[in-house]
C-alpha cells in the first residue's frame, strides 16, 4: 500500500508536538512535503522525516508535491486562505483549530468544500478525547435516558490580548479556548440550537463568559469560561432523564452517579458512583484526542464520507462565538471594573 501523500503547512510548536508525532505513528500516511512561510522552520522536518520537499511557498507544494491531503496548523488567516487554495485543487483539508475568524467566513469555506466535494476537518481534539468517546457510550444508553442538561465549565488565564491581529480579546478568547467547550456542548445537545444567551464581565485585561443554550431536544446547555482563572481546568456534567449524572473532570477521569447500584458484590448501594480512567499505557495522544481526530479524518478521506467535525459541523459553534461578540457590543455594562 502507498499510503495517502499528505503535505503539512506550519511546523510550529502545535504540529512538532502534536499533530505531527500523530502522523508519524499511522502507517498508511506517507509526509511528502512541508511548508512554513519561515523556511528555516519548514527545514526541521528534517530532524523527523526525509525525503520530503521543503516549501515556504504553499501554492509551489501545491503545483508539484500532488498531495492528497495537507494538514495544517498555523494562525487562522492562513487556515481560511491557504484552504480555500487546496479545496479549488481538489486537496483534502484538516486545520487546526480556528479555521478561521467569523461565521460569514466560515460559511463561504462550507461553500467552497461543497464546491470542490472534498472532505475538511478541524482539530477538535476534545472531542475526540478517549474519555469523550467512553462518556459519549456511557450516556448513550438505554438506562442512563435522555440528556437533560450539561454544564461546563473552562477555566483558563489568556489570552488576556487579542490574538492573531483582531482587535478583540473576547473573540481571540472564544476562538483559541471556549470554541472546543462550545462546540462539545452542541454536541452532546444534539438537535438544532433553539436559543443562545450570553454574559460577559471583564476586570482588567480578564473576562468571565456565562453562557446558557437551549436546543430543540429539549436539552440545555450551561458554560462558564474565561481568562478570569488561574490556570486551565475543564470539567463537564451531564445529567439525565433517569436522574443519573455523569461527570468528566480535566479530559480525564469519569464518574458516574446513579441513583440505585445492585450487584452481588455491592448489594443495592444508594448514592452509588463508579469511576473509569484511560488505561496507564494509553498513549497521550490518543488520550488527548490527536490521534482520533487524524484517524477519523484520513478514514473519511479514504472512505469518501463526512467527517464528524468538519468545516460544516462549526457552524452552530460559530453561530454562539457570534452571539456571544454581538450580545456584548450591545451591553458592554458589565465591566466589573474600569
Ligand atoms: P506557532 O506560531 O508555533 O506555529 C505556527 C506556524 O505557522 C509557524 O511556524 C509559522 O511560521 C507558520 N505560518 C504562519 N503563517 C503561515 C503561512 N501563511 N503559510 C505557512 N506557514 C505559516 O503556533 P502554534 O502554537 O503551533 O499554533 C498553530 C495553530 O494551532 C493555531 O491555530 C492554534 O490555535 C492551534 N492550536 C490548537 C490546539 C488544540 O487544542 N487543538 C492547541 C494549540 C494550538
Amino acid at each position: 500500500m502507498t499510503g495517502l501523500r499528505v503535505g503539512i503547512v506550519g511546523l510550529g510548536a502545535q504540529m512538532q508536538e502534536n499533530l505531527l508525532p500523530t502522523l508519524l505513528q499511522m502507517p498508511d500516511i506517507r509526509i511528502v512535503a512541508v511548508c512554513d512561510s519561515d523556511r528555516s522552520r519548514a527545514e526541521q522536518i528534517n530532524r523527523f522525516v526525509s525525503h520530503v520537499m521543503i516549501t515556504d511557498n504553499f501554492d509551489e507544494m501545491l503545483a508539484s508535491a500532488q498531495v492528497d491531503a495537507v494538514v495544517m496548523a498555523c494562525p487562522p488567516q492562513a487556515h481560511r486562505d491557504l484552504a480555500f487554495k487546496a479545496m479549488a485543487r481538489g486537496v483534502h483539508v484538516f486545520v487546526e483549530k480556528p479555521p478561521c475568524f467569523t461565521l460569514a467566513e466560515l460559511e463561504e469555506l462550507i461553500d467552497a468544500s461543497r464546491r470542490s466535494g472534498v472532505v475538511t476537518g478541524v482539530g477538535m481534539n476534545f472531542k475526540f478525547a478517549k474519555p469523550m468517546g467512553q462518556l459519549r457510550q456511557m450516556t448513550g444508553t438505554e438506562q442512563f435516558g435522555e440528556i437533560v442538561h450539561i454544564q461546563l465549565n473552562h477555566y483558563a488565564s489568556k489570552p488576556t490580548s487579542p490574538l492573531w491581529g483582531l482587535d478583540s480579546t473576547l473573540r481571540s478568547f472564544l476562538l483559541a479556548q471556549a470554541i472546543h467547550t462550545i462546540d462539545l456542548g452542541v454536541t452532546f445537545g444534539g438537535g438544532e440550537l433553539r436559543n443562545i444567551e450570553s454574559r460577559v464581565q471583564r476586570h482588567g485585561d480578564s473576562l468571565l463568559v456565562s453562557l446558557e443554550l437551549q436546543f430543540t431536544t429539549g436539552a440545555t446547555v450551561s458554560l462558564l469560561s474565561g481568562t478570569m482563572f488561574p490556570y486551565f481546568e475543564f470539567d463537564m456534567k451531564i445529567v439525565s432523564s433517569n436522574s443519573m449524572m455523569v461527570e468528566l473532570n480535566n479530559l480525564w477521569n469519569i464518574t458516574m452517579h446513579e441513583p440505585v447500584h445492585g450487584t452481588s458484590a455491592t448489594g443495592a448501594g444508594k448514592r452509588w458512583r463508579g469511576a473509569w480512567q484511560p488505561g496507564p499505557l494509553d498513549s497521550g495522544y490518543e488520550r488527548s484526542g490527536y490521534f482520533g481526530e487524524l484517524e477519523k479524518f484520513f478514514a473519511a478521506v479514504r472512505n469518501k464520507t463526512a467527517y464528524e467535525a468538519s468545516f460544516e459541523s462549526l457552524r452552530p459553534t460559530y453561530r454562539v462565538i457570534e452571539r456571544i461578540c454581538d450580545a456584548d457590543a450591545v451591553r458592554p455594562d458589565l465591566a466589573l471594573s474600569a
